[in-house]
């Protein structure tokens, strides 16, 4: 055996690395914040939310019937007025105070987010809470200066706005809705997913604490039903909705003839292309970061793999390797590197995703991990042998599920990425710089990452082409859709 080979033989054995729950400040019971303050439902229901590692109650939460939703409408309306009166730099204080209190409470929200949705708590912790409160900073910057966010024009609020959220970045979600509505002068109604309303509601005690004029916002959690009426409510002038594909159609077709404008983020079935030039260990650690990141519970995952055919069998390989040291297990240990499925309905939709790629002659392997009794589960997957046509290849698993195409050449790779109904983001891997660039400039994605994958930044903007939606979320640009430009 050579000495590298003893090298990289060698296992190494992490001790759990648990973090505590202890400092976390939950109450049993919340109610929906309205107007300022937390207030039983109307005509809603009272229902426990699950931690998915566990199937354990964390809380009960309000959830909001359509009187409660009516309510939480009007108080937004009566506070809009006064909230966009008020001068950009006022407005801009409020949005750099939430920031700080996030960041006060950054290790409460980080565990939270994971007992709620099962995301390992490193996740938690280094991404989604320090961006949604670089989103709120970033934001805070704009406020007094929206013209120059459009072009010098003249700008005004667009009034009031639903917003829905999905499960799989709960915090963060809320901030990339939240914090360019309040820049722009407009007041919010914020529906948080049915799986994870509790930091959402956390952030609800933020805004308190921040003393955000009541009904600057408002945060109603409810089920698909509560979104469903939340976006046919007469009162409202805009719609922002991250989610599926499917209810972004139903929405679009509910606002249909109305004067209310509406921007999308949807699926996607983003294409990581790997080129024959690449640093393949580095792309290898891309690729693993780009679909086992959140369990896969995310809307740009890199989840079609294309990998130029005369590196397939290298990358397939150490991918392999790769993943058999990924750690499986208790969102809340520090060292875990997937957590737990955000729902048993999800896991369902996965289970059944990989059934049809192993009918239609796909060749699945999933790691040997040692999976906890309770809770729900799913151990990271590739599928190689795929064909373009295959459901794994074209539908959105939304789950640790990658699928291998090879290409021969650049435009091959161009033209299987391309042949999605999606068009959210891809990754491109060369050592070409030329290469990257042009690549990139002929890809139908939002987002096409060089060298890198699923890397955020408050600056850049997010959003997709053909059903993976419409309208920008980040930066300048996502400043527009809460604008009426003159
Ligand atoms: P949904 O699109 O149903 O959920 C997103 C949000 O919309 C939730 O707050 C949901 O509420 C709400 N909602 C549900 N139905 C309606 C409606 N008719 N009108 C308005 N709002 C509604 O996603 P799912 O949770 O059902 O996940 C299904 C699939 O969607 C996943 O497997 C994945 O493929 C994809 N998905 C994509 C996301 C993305 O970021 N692109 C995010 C989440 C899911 P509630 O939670 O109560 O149902």
């Amino acid at each position: 055996m050579s000495t590298q080979e003893t090298r990289t033989s060698i296992v190494w054995d992490y001790a759990p690395a648990p973090e505590s729950p202890d400092h976390v400040r939950l109450r049993d019971s919340y109610g929906l914040f309205v107007d300022g303050d937390f207030r039983d439902p109307l005509d809603g229901t009272r229902v426990p939310t699950l931690n998915p590692a566990t199937e354990e109650p964390v809380a009960e939460v309000a959830f909001a019937g359509p009187a409660d939703l009516r309510r939480a409408v009007e108080s937004a309306r009566r506070a809009q007025p006064g909230w966009a009166a008020l001068s950009g730099l006022e407005r801009s204080k409020y949005l750099f105070r939430i920031a700080r209190l996030i960041q006060e409470r950054a290790r409460e929200l980080a565990v939270v987010e994971s007992m709620d949705g099962g995301k390992p708590v490193r996740e938690s912790r280094d991404v989604d809470v320090p961006l949604a409160a670089a989103h709120f900073f970033h934001y805070a910057g704009w406020a007094d200066k929206l013209s120059y966010g459009v072009g010098g024009r003249a700008a005004a609020p667009v009034g009031v706005a639903a917003q829905i959220v999905p499960w799989n970045f709960p915090l963060l979600m809320a901030a990339w809705k939240l914090a360019p509505a309040l820049a722009c002068g407009n007041t919010s109604v914020l529906k948080p997913a049915e799986t994870t309303p509790l930091t959402a509601l956390l952030l609800a005690e933020i805004l308190q604490e921040a003393e955000l004029p009541p009904g600057v916002v408002s945060i109603v959690p409810g089920d698909g039903a509560a979104g469903a009426a939340l976006v046919r409510e007469p009162d409202i002038d805009k719609v922002a909705f991250t989610g599926s594909t499917g209810v972004g159609k139903d929405i679009q077709a509910a606002l249909a003839g109305r004067a209310v404008s509406l921007t999308l983020e949807l699926g996607g079935k983003s294409a990581n292309i790997v080129f024959e030039d690449a640093a393949l260990d580095q792309a290898v650690e891309g690729i693993v970061n780009g679909i086992f990141f959140n369990q896969g519970h995310v809307c740009c995952a890199g989840s079609r793999l294309l990998i130029q055919e005369s590196v397939a069998d290298t990358v397939i390989g150490k991918l392999w390797e790769r993943m058999g040291r990924l750690r499986v297990g208790d969102p809340l240990d520090k060292n875990t590197d997937v957590g737990a499925i955000n729902s048993r309905e999800q896991l369902e939709r996965i289970q059944s995703l990989v059934s049809a790629g192993e009918e239609e002659g796909a060749v699945r392997r999933s790691i040997s991990c040692e999976l906890p009794e309770r809770g729900w589960w799913f151990a990271p997957t590739v599928f190689t042998e795929v064909a373009p046509a295959h459901r794994i290849a074209v539908e959105e698993i939304f789950g640790p599920v990658v699928s291998v195409l090879t290409f021969r050449t650049q435009a091959e790779a161009i033209e299987k990425a391309n042949n999605s109904t999606y068009g959210l983001a891809a990754g491109i891997w060369t050592d070409k710089g030329a290469k990257a660039f042009e690549v990139a400039s002929a890809l139908q994605a939002g987002v096409v990452w060089q060298n890198t994958y699923n890397h955020f930044d408050p600056t850049a903007a997010f959003g997709g082409y053909k059903e993976s939606g419409f309208g920008r979320e980040g930066g300048a640009a996502g400043l527009r859709p809460y604008l009426r430009v003159t």
